[in-house]
């Protein structure tokens, strides 16, 4: 029997273990990924250390992309060696969200056990992934499955974010994007590729906020500085901040959008970070709308792909091989990762 090596979730609280299995063969309608890379995100911390429903045992992995290695029986319209992304939330595939595309809110959710390859299945740290259906891949075109590995999730979560608020982002907005790590650097480019917004960025560490300004971020603000809410009102006036953008979700990131966004603003939580959003009398100001994405729908991907086709969005990529995956994780956690870790196998 082949195998390949797989770095797998055991149960929540314990280290992850690199672990010899056996190449997976694709059953009928599935198919099997080679992995080009695959994506270290945040959350996989927050599954590390609480765990994903009573899910046990699977390989991570939820940012994904490589080259079709074989397809299972009755999978047509792909062939090996196409180089595709692997589109992440894997929904019931045809409630009326999934047919829309949009199987990150599939109406099933509660009834499947997995909430994707990586989120309870077995998912990409691995040489070798199965996909449960060809309605989950996307073409990458030209693009390298490394550096587009976090196209999946890096950037397909801002984008989704920002379509939401697309319309309040007019030449005369302010947005705040809070947390400069894998999603956000993925999001000031989105917003300088979608919007004419002024896009103030935010974060706790300096490397980060220089990152942001090669991004393309107008102003930038550490806020471990105790007058950061008043260098963002210098900067956006009366009107206030028109979109926050929170990808962190601790307490202090939440509070900031809070104190920050004017009337009828939008904020979005997309951190996991735990933190509580309080209403008292006018804070968050009178209009603001408060919205909580997950991930983006599968159309959503195909547009984000475009968008890194054409060259308005890149990813920072820094590559690790599969083995030093806990070493990579521990990097994360100290914010030592510049844009996106991907690890090779
Ligand atoms: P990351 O570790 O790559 O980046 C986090 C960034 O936030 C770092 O630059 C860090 O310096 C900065 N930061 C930390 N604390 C801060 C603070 N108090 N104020 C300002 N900046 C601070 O993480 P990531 O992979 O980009 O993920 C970000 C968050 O989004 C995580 O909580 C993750 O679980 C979550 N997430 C949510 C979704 C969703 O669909 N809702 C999808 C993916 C990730
Ligand atoms: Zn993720
Ligand atoms: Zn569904």
């Amino acid at each position: 029997m082949r195998t390949m090596r797989a770095v797998r979730f055991i149960e929540s609280g314990r280290q992850p273990e690199i672990v010899d299995t056996p190449i997976p063969a694709p059953g009928p309608g599935e198919v099997l990924i080679r992995i080009g890379g695959a994506g270290v995100c945040h959350s996989d911390l927050h599954v590390i250390e609480h765990g994903i429903g009573p899910a046990t045992n699977f390989t991570l992995g939820h940012e994904n992309a490589g080259w079709i290695a074989a397809l299972g029986e009755g999978v047509k319209d792909w062939k090996e060696g196409d180089a595709v992304a692997v589109y992440g939330p894997w929904g019931c595939g045809t409630c009326h969200s999934c047919q829309a595309s949009a199987e990150n809110y599939c109406e099933h959710h509660a009834n499947i056990a997995s909430m994707g390859g990586g989120l309870g299945s077995d998912g990409g740290m691995a040489d070798y992934m199965i996909v449960p259906s060809a309605r989950l891949l996307v073409s990458l075109g030209n693009l390298d499955p490394i550096s587009a590995a976090p196209l999946s999730d890096a950037a397909l979560t801002p984008y989704h974010a920002i379509k939401a608020v697309l319309p309040a982002l007019t030449p005369d907005a302010s947005v705040l994007v809070i947390g400069v790590g894998g999603l956000g650097h993925m999001a000031v480019q989105i917003l300088r590729a979608l919007t004419p917004a002024r896009v103030i960025a935010a974060d706790i560490d300096d490397a980060k906020l220089k990152h942001a300004c090669e991004l393309g971020a107008t102003h930038v603000i550490n806020t471990q500085q105790k007058t950061a809410q008043e260098e963002i009102r210098d900067i956006v006036g009366q009107r206030g901040v028109t979109v926050a953008l929170d990808f962190v979700g601790a307490q202090p990131t939440v509070d900031l959008a809070a104190n920050v966004v004017g009337r009828n603003s939008r904020i979005s939580i997309v951190g996991l970070g735990g933190g509580t959003l309080h209403y008292s009398a006018n804070t968050p100001p009178f209009g603001t709308q408060v919205n909580i994405p997950y991930w983006g729908s599968r159309t959503e991907l195909m547009e984000v792909i475009a968008l890194a086709e054409a060259g308005r969005i890149r990813t920072t990529v820094e590559s690790f091989p599969l083995e030093i995956a806990n070493d990579v994780y521990k990097q994360l956690q100290e914010g030592k990762i510049r844009g996106r870790a991907v690890l090779v196998p």
